[in-house]
C-alpha cells in the first residue's frame, strides 16, 4: 500500500522539508542562471534582472483555522506573510497576485471583510495587487477558504540577504517576543479562553528598511511555521555554522509561556507572523538593537551568537548554563496555523 499524506507534512518542520525535497528531486532546471531557487529554498527565489538587481519572488497558501482571530484574519495574514517573505531577502516588495478558492455557501460579507483586510495591508505597504484568480468548490469539498499568493519585489545586490550568509561571530537578534500567532491559533482550535492572547501578525518592512540602512546585516528570516527553532536551524545548516542561543534571553510573553506549559508545547516551535530574526555583524548589533527599541520594538534583543564549532547545529544554553541541541521541530503541533 502506498503512503498517504498527513497533516504533519504541512507543519513546516522536518517532514515538510522532506516531502518538498522528494517532490522536487527530479526537477532539472532548479534556478534561473545567476539566481537562486529550489536548492536554496530561501524565503524568496531570485532572478537576476540587471547587473546589480534581482527580482525576488515568493509563493504561499493560507489555510488558517479559524479564519478570524484576535490580531488579524486570513486576509491580513496572507498579505503580511507574502510581503514579509520578500522583505527578509532585503528586497522592496512591489506587487502581489492572489488566488482565492472558497467553499460554496460562504458568506459574501465575510469574503469582503477578508479582502478588505488583505487590501489594507497592501495599501499601507504601497504594494500593488496586479492579478489573481477566484474559484468556488462545492459545499463540503473545502473548509471555507484558501488564499494563495505570489509576491514580487526588487533587491539590490548590496542589500541581498541569504540564509547561507550567516558568519561566525555574528550576533542573533529577534525583533520581538515569539510564538504569539501560534499560541492564539492553538488556543482557539482547542476552545480555550484567549482573552489575553493576540496574534503578532504584522509586516516587518519598517524593521528591514531600518536595519539595512544601518548595515552589517548578514541574514534575515521571518520565523513562521516551525517557529524560531526552525529558522535558526535553517540559518545554521545553510551557512555551515553553529548558532548558540541563550534560553534566558529569548523574549516570550508570560501568557504564551503559561499556555505552552499547560499544553506541553515548545514556544520555540510556535509560529510568529510579525517577527524577524537577524544575523548581524557583532560591531553593529548594539546600534541595530537601539534603533529597534527607538522604533517601539521594546522586546527586541540579542539572543545568541554564531560560532564555527560543529557546522549546521543550533545549541541552546540553558538557564543553569548547560548546552543542549535545539532540533528543528518534528511532528505536528498545530495544523493550519497560516
Ligand atoms: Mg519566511
Amino acid at each position: 500500500m502506498s503512503d498517504t499524506i498527513s497533516l504533519v507534512h504541512g507543519a513546516g518542520g522536518i517532514e515538510t522539508l522532506k516531502i518538498i525535497l522528494e517532490l522536487t528531486k527530479d526537477v532539472k532546471l532548479r534556478k534561473v542562471i545567476g539566481g537562486t531557487g529550489l536548492d536554496e529554498l530561501d524565503d524568496s527565489a531570485l532572478i537576476p534582472i540587471s547587473e546589480n538587481k534581482f527580482l525576488a519572488i515568493t509563493v504561499d497558501s493560507y489555510t488558517v483555522n479559524p479564519i478570524f482571530f484576535p490580531g488579524g484574519d486570513i486576509g491580513k495574514l496572507a498579505a503580511t506573510g507574502t510581503i514579509n517573505d520578500i522583505a527578509v531577502m532585503g528586497a522592496t516588495p512591489l506587487a502581489v497576485l492572489d488566488s482565492i478558492v472558497v467553499e460554496e455557501g460562504f458568506d459574501k460579507d465575510l469574503l469582503l471583510k477578508i479582502m478588505n483586510s488583505f487590501k489594507k495591508v497592501l495599501e499601507k505597504e504601497n504594494v500593488a495587487l496586479i492579478g489573481g484568480d477566484f474559484k468556488v468548490m462545492p459545499k463540503g469539498s473545502l473548509d471555507k477558504i484558501i488564499i494563495s499568493t505570489v509576491g514580487v519585489g526588487i533587491v539590490d545586490k548590496k542589500n541581498l540577504l541569504l540564509d547561507s550568509n550567516v558568519k561566525p561571530d555574528d550576533q542573533i537578534i529577534i525583533s520581538g517576543s515569539i510564538g504569539e500567532h501560534g499560541a492564539i491559533i492553538l488556543a482557539l482550535q482547542l476552545g480555550l479562553d484567549v482573552s489575553n492572547l493576540k496574534s503578532d501578525c504584522e509586516t516587518v518592512t519598517d524593521i528591514m528598511k531600518t536595519v539595512l540602512k544601518i548595515g552589517g546585516v548578514h541574514a534575515a528570516k521571518d520565523p513562521t511555521r516551525g517557529g524560531l527553532a526552525m529558522a535558526l536551524n535553517e540559518f545554521a545548516k545553510k551557512s555551515n555554522v553553529t548558532i548558540i542561543v541563550d534560553e534566558d534571553k529569548i523574549p516570550i510573553k508570560e501568557e504564551v509561556r503559561s499556555y505552552c506549559e499547560m499544553l506541553g508545547v515548545d514556544p520555540l516551535a510556535l509560529a510568529c507572523e510579525g517577527r524577524v530574526v537577524l544575523a548581524v555583524k557583532k560591531s553593529k548589533a548594539h546600534e541595530i538593537l537601539k534603533e529597534l527599541h527607538d522604533m517601539g520594538y521594546e522586546d527586541a534583543c540579542i539572543i545568541g551568537e554564531v560560532k564555527k564549532l560543529e557546522p549546521g547545529i543550533v545549541l541552546m544554553k540553558s538557564k543553569v548554563g548547560g548546552l543542549r541541541i535545539l532540533e528543528p521541530p518534528l511532528g505536528e503541533i498545530i495544523p493550519r496555523i497560516c
